[in-house]
């Protein structure tokens, strides 16, 4: 009874920042199982791909040896199977099921938090698989040290291996997920459409794939071909709309122009001096995630540049923010200026 998602492989997951560590470990899981990194723990917010990785070393220990046993489980079966089997006198094909496994995914093992009864029998799986050096591979919402009353032998062992976290995704990976995405299902979608929804959904790739279904759907409805005004339509209630308030790129190029004392001409221009270029990404950080124009668009504002600079530029001042306390402030400070 093995669950495996046939989507969920290595060709349909891309990698991009935030994941792209996890995918690494979990390929070099799958080429040497049971050597490297055993266990490998992987964890991260929910919809962020961690049952999908997880499934893509399953799927690939199948695709070089068939007859390899893989089980795949979500915590809660493995819970409620130890129970049935307590109930039902079954425990041994219970063991069995487990312990003779080659390669052994347990998903959402958070909810193994607080079940001591249970946390005892998959100490003794992990201690059989372990020994017989037998992959295993879990994931969880958090590191095993924020899992409620876990026994600190399962903490410590569940370190032996590897723990690697997933982030949520940058707009360039999200784009490209929903590209692949678009493409798997023959749809037509052009860059500025993909470029909009992506920058719609920024937490979770389980609701990105929803935007896509949505917009998809609203297409069928009106027969209309995908764009990106369909799109706009498709996705006005989602709660992350919350653009678009009539705030004009140029209002945004003024206050920013006005707050590092430069001007709006020197940030339209092409000098990548420290002084200019700073304020140049910043507004075109704020453009972006205050207003709804596509990258494209906010290229154009800002002197004809190519959308690839806009998105680049929205990618290292995002990424300025956690280590640079004054970025991170100028653009807390600039944003409640232009939301007033
Ligand atoms: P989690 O287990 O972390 O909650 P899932 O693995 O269920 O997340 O992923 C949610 C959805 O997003 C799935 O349909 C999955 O295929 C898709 N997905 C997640 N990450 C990626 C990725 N990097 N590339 C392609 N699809 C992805
Ligand atoms: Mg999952």
């Amino acid at each position: 009874d093995l669950h495996l998602n046939e989507k969920y492989t290595f060709d349909n997951f891309i990698q991009g920042e935030g994941n792209k560590l996890a995918a690494g470990a979990a390929l070099a899981v799958a080429d040497s199982p049971g050597t490297f990194y055993n266990p490998l723990f992987i964890f991260g917010g929910v919809g962020l791909g961690k049952t999908h990785l997880m499934q893509a070393i399953g799927h690939q220990m199948l695709e070089e040896r068939p007859n390899a046993k893989v089980v795949y489980i979500q915590s809660e079966t493995f819970v409620n199977d130890f129970i049935n089997s307590i109930k039902n006198k079954t425990q041994e094909q219970f063991r069995e099921k487990y312990r003779t496994a080659d390669l052994l995914l347990v998903d959402d093992i958070q909810f193994f938090a607080k079940k001591e009864g249970i946390q005892e029998e998959f100490f003794h799986t992990f201690e059989t698989l372990y020994n017989n050096q037998k992959q295993i591979v879990m994931t969880s919402d958090r590191l095993p040290t924020e899992i409620p009353d876990l026994s600190e032998r399962l903490v410590s062992r569940f370190a032996w291996g590897l723990q690697v976290e997933i982030t949520p995704p940058d707009l360039e990976t999200r784009i490209a997920i929903l590209r692949k995405k678009a493409e798997s299902e023959g749809l037509e979608v052009d860059e500025s459409t993909l470029d909009y929804i992506a920058s719609q959904v920024d937490t979770n790739i389980r609701e990105l794939e929803g935007a896509l279904v949505k917009v998809q759907a609203q297409s069928t409805i009106q027969k209309q071909d995908i764009n990106i005004g369909l799109a706009r339509s498709a996705l006005a209630d989602l709660k992350l709309v919350q653009k678009s308030r009539g705030l004009q790129i140029s209002k945004i190029q003024e206050v920013v122009a006005n707050y590092f004392q430069t001007s709006v001409a020197e940030m339209k221009g092409k000098k990548r001096v420290r002084n200019i270029v700073i304020p140049r990404q910043v507004a075109m950080y704020l453009s972006r995630e205050l207003t709804d124009a596509s990258l494209p668009k906010i290229g154009q504002e800002f002197g004809g540049k190519d959308h690839t600079t806009v998105m680049h530029a929205c990618d290292k001042i995002a990424r300025q923010m956690k280590t640079d306390t004054e970025i991170k402030s100028a653009v807390s400070d600039l944003r409640q200026m232009l939301e007033r």
